[in-house]
């Protein structure tokens, strides 16, 4: 439950960032997550009265607001155009309907969760945050910021090129992901995040000539990461998983498009 000594809707990003300067205060978006903390907070501060809750779409990119719910982008049918259904698919698993009509992508990303699918899935594409003091940073910078009192007010997503992946394995439908695996190939270059080690997501980016081999890029790139074990998975366990998810995640690309994965 939350739990606090005022509730305040923001007018303003400039009145939510001020209010949010005082170490007890606190912004609140789906509350999925906030709810289980046991804290009494001073002010929490409401932002759902920002209009932050639209995507919008040029010829360059995807401009994503942070109350945007997770089931609108789950849902959006020109998003999961540009990412042949894989933003649906790193986020149709994530608890249930109702839930994923409540938790925003501005909660899930500013959080920076360690078993997050929705870090995973947008650190793997061209995409950045917009804060509101900190201007625009790459998301795979922004992962691994310190936490800090600034506003999250968009996710910008630019349309390069790419031809996208999703997989996550989990012991249990709903449950949190024992490893999740998202793939990007461009032009050139071949990118796979991996999270939910279980510490967030990270990328690495190779040449496009690396993946030729798949079994061997799969066992590489998985090795290049650091697992931990906690009670849903070991380590060891966690790099096989990634191993085999990094493989069938290039497989799903190379299954809708051939011989032309590389030729784009
Ligand atoms: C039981 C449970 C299971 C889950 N399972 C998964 C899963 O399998 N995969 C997955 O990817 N995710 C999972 N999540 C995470 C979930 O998808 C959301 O990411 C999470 O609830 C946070 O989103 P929210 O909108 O509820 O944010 P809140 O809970 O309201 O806020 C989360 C944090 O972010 C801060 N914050 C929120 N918005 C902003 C902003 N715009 N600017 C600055 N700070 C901000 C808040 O102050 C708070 O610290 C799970 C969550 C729960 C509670």
């Amino acid at each position: 439950m939350l739990r606090c000594n005022d509730y305040i809707f923001a007018e303003s990003l400039e009145e939510a960032y001020e209010l949010n300067q005082k170490k007890n205060n606190v912004i609140v978006a789906g509350n999925g997550w906030l709810k289980l903390r046991k804290r009494q907070w001073g002010t929490v501060i409401d932002i759902s009265r920002l209009c932050l809750d639209k995507i919008t779409e040029n010829d360059e990119e995807f401009r994503i607001g942070a109350m945007v719910c997770l089931s609108d982008i789950e849902n959006h049918k020109e998003l999961n155009d540009y990412t042949d259904g894989a933003v649906k698919e790193s986020l149709r698993h994530i608890v249930g309907t109702q839930f994923r009509n409540c938790v925003t992508l501005g909660g899930s990303i500013f959080g920076r969760f360690g078993f997050s699918d929705v870090l995973s899935m947008f650190i793997v594409m061209d995409s950045y945050v917009e804060l509101y003091k900190g201007g625009i940073v790459p998301m795979h910078e922004f992962a691994k910021m310190p936490y800090d009192d600034d506003i999250l007010v968009s996710i910008i997503v630019k349309k390069k090129p790419l031809r996208l992946a999703y997989s996550s394995f989990r012991n249990q439908s709903t449950d949190f992901p024992v490893v999740t695996c998202a793939v990007a190939i461009g032009e050139d270059i071949i990118t796979t995040a991996i999270g939910a080690r279980p510490a967030k997501a990270d990328i690495r980016t190779d040449g496009i000539d690396a993946c030729r081999d798949l079994k061997d890029y799969a066992k590489k790139t998985a090795e290049s990461f650091d697992y931990e074990s906690n009670m849903r998975a070991s380590a060891e366990y966690r790099r096989h998983i990634a191993e085999v998810l990094i493989k069938r995640t290039v497989e799903k690309i190379e299954v809708r498009y051939g011989n032309q994965i590389m030729d784009k």
